[in-house]
């Protein structure tokens, strides 16, 4: 029975604080795509007043799940918590997630299917983008734009770093799904630069997904069963370190918030705010800066501690960092979702784009979706401007001798 489950909804007072902030109803102007219109969806869903039908699933559909709205809500209403709920009534109810999503989620929470699917990708990739648009069903096309040509160096564990469960005074890297497929580098530059700080990091083997993906869609046993995974593989870090804000919700939810039942739950903590954290007031550079940006991913703004950590960092190597997209709202990645709605994810990423960054400019970012999305455009665009991770800068330009103790062999492999 959905309606305890979705009782939260009522406590929205109609206010409309956040409005401006939803990039659906920005573009929609109708308030069934507002956060306001989906939980009345949602409350008149759980009174056994509304029909579930295609249109009003629709409506959530097209959520993008950024959580911008619960940011500015003066009601608190847990409007994330709420979406997850009504998506897996949604499963449960018997409508299943699409089928792309499905896919893409099974070889996320499956080493084995990762490690398969890198295998695969690399000969698929020497065909070109073109002609495998061509051969490809026209709903995996999406993936074809989204991934990055030339394809990286998928991630292998460098020489030098541990991979077992971590021990009091270490730092446990949590290395994502995609991430170590399409944009392993902040992983290795993240490593270099804790290595020259002399911070101890481990990788725990058993790791996986952080399960946003499965929870976002409803998919609650899958989200389950990757948070138990992730639990045993982090059992007794005290910190966790998180390169991709997307996935540090999900991965608190299954360390730390669980069923309170942790003992001593970890510390979960994004990459920035920990560099920030840890790194001396300046550090020398190694060559001339290059004009940056900060964009700021949805989930660094709602859930994260904002962009304040990344300007922060940068500032320690003398760069000045210009916010950039920030009024635009979500790029359009959002998970699955600019993959299984391509023509709203455009638009909202032509929102981001005005006005485009300038040639040759570098757009830090914190989350593998904004980062392949934003990438993606710019080589679309044959734009000059580059993304990186803000790791990525401080391994680039902080001029410093390696560590000799920690050997993070990868750099000298490619
Ligand atoms: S800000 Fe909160 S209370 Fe106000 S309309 Fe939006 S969801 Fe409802
Ligand atoms: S989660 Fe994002 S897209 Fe969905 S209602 Fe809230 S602000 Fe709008």
């Amino acid at each position: 029975m959905p309606e305890a489950d979705l009782s939260a909804s009522r406590r929205c007072v109609r206010c409309a604080v956040c409005l401006p902030h939803c990039p659906t109803y920005a573009m929609a102007l109708d308030e069934a795509e507002s956060p306001r219109g989906r939980l009345a969806l949602m409350d008149g869903y759980a009174r056994g007043i509304l029909e579930a039908d295609e249109a009003f699933w629709g409506h959530l559909d097209r959520c993008l799940g950024c959580r911008l709205c619960e940011a500015v809500c003066p009601a608190e209403v847990p409007y994330g918590a709420l979406l997850d709920r009504i998506r897996a009534l949604e499963r449960r109810g018997g409508r299943r997630a699409p089928r792309l999503h499905r896919g893409l989620r099974f070889v996320a929470g499956r080493p084995w299917a990762l490690a398969l699917l890198a295998r695969t990708l690399r000969p698929a990739a020497a065909f070109g983008a073109r002609p495998l648009r061509r051969i490809l069903p026209s709903s995996l096309r999406p993936l074809v734009d989204l991934a990055p040509h030339p394809l990286p160096h998928p991630w292998r564990p460098p020489t030098g770093v541990a991979l077992r469960p971590a021990h009091e005074g270490e730092v446990a890297l949590f290395l994502g799904c995609y991430a170590r497929l399409l944009r392993p580098e902040p992983l290795r530059a993240t490593l270099r630069v804790l290595a020259d700080l002399g911070i101890r990091t481990v990788i725990p083997p058993r790791q996986t997904c952080c399960g946003a993906l499965a929870r976002h869609m409803g998919e609650e046993e899958e989200a389950e069963r990757l948070a138990a995974h992730n639990r045993q593989a982090f059992a007794g870090a005290r910190t966790v370190l998180v390169l991709d804000t997307g996935c540090l919700a999900s991965l608190r939810s299954a360390l730390v918030d669980d069923d309170g039942t942790a003992s001593a739950p970890p510390e979960i903590v994004e990459a920035s705010s920990f560099l920030d954290r840890v790194l001396p007031a300046r550090l020398p550079q190694t060559r001339v800066p290059m004009p940056l940006l900060v964009h700021t991913p949805c989930t660094q703004r709602s859930l994260a501690a904002g962009t304040a950590p990344v300007h922060r960092v940068l500032a320690r190597l003398g760069f000045e960092a210009k916010p950039w997209g920030q009024g635009a709202g979500c790029c359009g990645a959002a998970g699955t979702h600019g993959l299984l709605h391509p023509e709203a994810s455009a638009a909202l990423l032509d929102r981001v784009f005005t006005p485009p960054p300038p040639e040759g400019a570098g757009i830090v970012t914190c989350n593998i979706g904004c980062a392949l999305t934003l990438g993606a455009r710019l080589e679309r665009e044959k734009h000059t401007g580059k993304i990186f991770h803000p790791s990525e800068i401080l391994d680039l330009f902080w001029d410093r001798p390696p560590k000799a103790s920690v050997s993070v062999t990868e750099r000298s492999q490619e």
